[in-house]
């Protein structure tokens, strides 16, 4: 009799811990997709058709300062997903994505909101931008000789002329952001008001702020 319970136990041991085994393997598997579609990755190793003018690797910026130590785009795998799916849509049309900032480091972030306190302009660190969630780029077209097309103002004109509202450009600018953004806001994509040049994927808003840097080769 004790025997007969014994084994009855151990049947009922193998198979309760069968059947968590299989759980977990489900577990890890869903966890997998989930984090790949949100792992940081850099764009150049899933495209080779964007250019790229990553401005905070230069000078060339408001803060007057290099801040990033290497010219390298890293995003959240589903942003860069959506971006190459509307440059494909560009490419058709004869025009490129050429790109000045993707996920920026939070530290980057306050530097910012040191300079330019300013909502309008700069996401306060406190709450962190979508740019810090691997979620935002900030953007322009080329034409096929790598030129770009006019946009009214530069990257990071501070001041009512970038706004996607801002009468005043003329009929080819508004023409230029409006290309822009009909694609952009197809591929799930949001725009900002006041920047004509940023974009925020829908599916990131929520996603957690980053403070990693990458690694330069
Ligand atoms: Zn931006």
């Amino acid at each position: 009799m004790i025997s007969i319970i014994k084994n009855s136990l151990l049947v009922l041991f193998l198979a309760v811990f069968v059947s968590c085994k299989a759980q977990n393997v489900s577990v890890i598997a869903t966890k997998e997709r989930i984090v790949a579609d949100t792992t940081f990755v850099n764009l150049k190793d899933y495209s080779s058709d964007f250019v790229y003018d990553m401005k905070y690797a230069t000078e060339d910026n408001f803060l007057k300062a290099k801040v990033y130590d290497c010219a390298e785009c890293y995003l959240r795998l589903k942003t860069v997903k959506a971006l190459i799916s509307a440059n494909q849509k560009f490419i058709k049309k004869g025009y490129r994505i050429k790109l000045f900032d993707c996920y920026r480091p939070l530290d980057i972030q306050k530097k910012m909101w040191t300079i330019v306190p300013n909502p309008e302009y700069v996401a306060n660190p406190a709450k962190g931008s979508i740019h810090n969630r691997g979620g935002a780029v900030d953007i322009t077209l080329v034409d096929s000789n790598g030129k770009e097309l006019d946009m009214g103002t530069k990257f990071d004109f501070f001041g009512p002329e970038a706004s996607h509202y801002y009468v005043g450009v003329s009929e080819e600018v508004k023409e230029n952001r409006k290309l822009l953004k009909r694609v952009m806001l197809k591929k799930n994509f949001i725009s900002f008001d006041s920047e004509w040049w940023h974009y925020n994927l829908k599916a990131a808003l929520t996603d957690k702020v980053a403070n990693e840097k990458w690694k330069c080769k």
